[in-house]
């Protein structure tokens, strides 16, 4: 399985800012210092499969709009392809290409038989209405409905997707097959094969992950102040979570703006605000910031958990933070995250800190297979089992090699992919 050596970004450009940068830099730093043989490191770095679609469908007026959707297979070896599906005006290919190289490593970091998928169309949702909003998901859904299925790739709600959403996905995509197809797609409405406690999982697991940090040095989870960028379905219902066990929460924000409390925020009552306003900003209990602002503020864990690349090497030495626990997929550019590093900040990379999200996908999947369904605790037990065992596998590697917890995360989780190519073979 030997090819030419790989010239990797960080010999040709230093800075890696755009995700699909950082997720190559972050992969090919991983493949030098573990050795990975070129021929598997070539075949990683390429996604095994992109597909670009136009997606056109009526507007209430009777007109016709045309958006673009992706879907991308990043590396089935270990399994069907998993990944979530995204809304967003920003979407593009290479970003779609980032966040599914990182589902397949997030997969085999929590041991669980997926490889990584993306997906996303180069929508503002909130521009349509909800019926412009369901016409636009089944188009796009029977665009890339060649590509889906519960054997070769399930997706599940991303940034601006929900429930609601899936289970458009799952009806067309079961009105196609001529019997409902539970297992296409997970993140649906238990009404019609979700999971207890998907809803929440990404969030729970993000709260497991700090509380794993603050054990690991020796920090009680009541003396901590927490920031959270991104109140949206993970960031916000983090907020609630980690406010519940005890730490003070003591700014949030939105695409719109942020809130500062010393004395901490009570999620509750900024849910009631944002279920009114739409947005956290503008709730009167808190002083108000910047979302710039948020990243800088003085507090003891950083939980990014909106979109990629806000912390680069022009901000990274202005995080106070002493923990920064990545709930958003690639918040810390390639070189933000050396600096980080480089001053003593312990960051759980995303590819641990939030995989709950697709360890209860995981979950969800095998329920609708069996057509089998567990009550909410043992969804929740079995999920703490599995990321604090992988906590301490990254933690333990990063101890003993002298490395950051990412590239032990990377270590780890590619080298098991690596491990199922070199165990297949190269066909034919
Ligand atoms: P969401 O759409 O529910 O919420 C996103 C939040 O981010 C909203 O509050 C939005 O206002 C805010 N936001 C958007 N742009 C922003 C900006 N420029 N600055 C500050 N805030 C901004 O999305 P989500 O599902 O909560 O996903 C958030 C992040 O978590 C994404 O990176 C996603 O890939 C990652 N993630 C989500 C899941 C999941 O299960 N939903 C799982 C793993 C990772």
């Amino acid at each position: 399985m030997e090819t030419e050596p790989v010239v990797t970004p960080a010999q040709t450009d230093p800075s890696h800012d755009t995700a699909w940068e950082t997720a190559l830099a972050q992969l090919d730093e991983v493949a030098e210092l573990m050795g990975l043989a070129p021929g598997v490191h070539a075949i990683l770095r390429s996604p095994k499969r992109s597909l670009s679609v136009s997606v056109p469908f009526r507007m209430d007026d009777g007109s016709t709009r045309v958006y673009q959707g992706y879907r991308v297979h990043h590396n089935v070896t270990r399994g069907p392809a998993k990944g979530g599906i995204r809304y967003h005006p920003e979407v593009g290919l290479d970003e779609v290409k980032a966040l599914a190289m990182w589902m397949t490593w997030k997969c085999a970091i929590a041991g669980i038989p997926f490889g990584g998928a993306k997906g996303g169309v180069a929508v503002d949702p909130k521009e349509l209405t909800r019926s412009e909003l369901e016409r636009m998901t089944r188009r796009y859904a029977s665009e890339i409905l060649p590509f889906i299925g519960p054997e070769k790739d399930i997706p599940a709600p991303d940034m601006n997707t929900n429930e609601e959403i899936m289970s458009w996905i799952m009806d067309t995509y079961s009105m196609n097959s001529g019997f409902s197809v539970p297992g296409v797609v997970t993140g649906k409405p238990v009404s019609i094969g979700g999971s207890k406690g998907r809803a929440g999982a990404t969030s729970r697991g993000v709260m497991y992950m700090i509380f794993s940090t603050l054990k690991a040095l020796g920090v009680g989870i009541d003396e901590v102040s927490v920031a959270i960028q991104g109140y949206g379905k993970v960031g916000g219902y983090a907020a609630q979570l980690l406010h519940d066990a005890g730490c003070r929460v003591v700014a949030v924000s939105d695409a719109e703006g942020g809130l500062y409390r010393d004395r901490g925020l009570d999620p509750e009552a900024i849910n009631r605000h944002s279920r009114e306003a739409g947005t956290v900003a503008g709730y009167g209990g808190a002083e108000p910031i910047t979302n710039a602002d948020l990243l800088e503020i003085d507090c003891d864990v950083l939980v990014p958990a909106a979109i990629e690349g806000v912390v680069t090497v022009k901000n990274a030495d202005k995080v106070k933070a002493r923990v920064v626990c990545e709930a958003a997929n690639g918040p810390i550019t390639f070189e933000g995250d050396k600096i980080l590093h480089d001053r003593g900040v312990f960051v759980v990379p995303d590819i641990l800190a939030n995989s709950g999200g697709v360890t209860v996908s995981y979950f969800e999947w095998v329920q609708d297979i069996q057509a089998y369904f567990w009550d909410e605790e043992e969804v929740n037990d079995r999920l703490r089992l599995i990321m604090e065992r992988a906590f301490d596998e990254v933690y333990d590697l990063a101890m003993a090699k002298g490395l950051s917890m990412r590239q032990a995360a990377h270590w780890i989780g590619v080298g098991r992919v690596a491990e199922a190519h070199l165990t297949r073979g190269l066909f034919p």
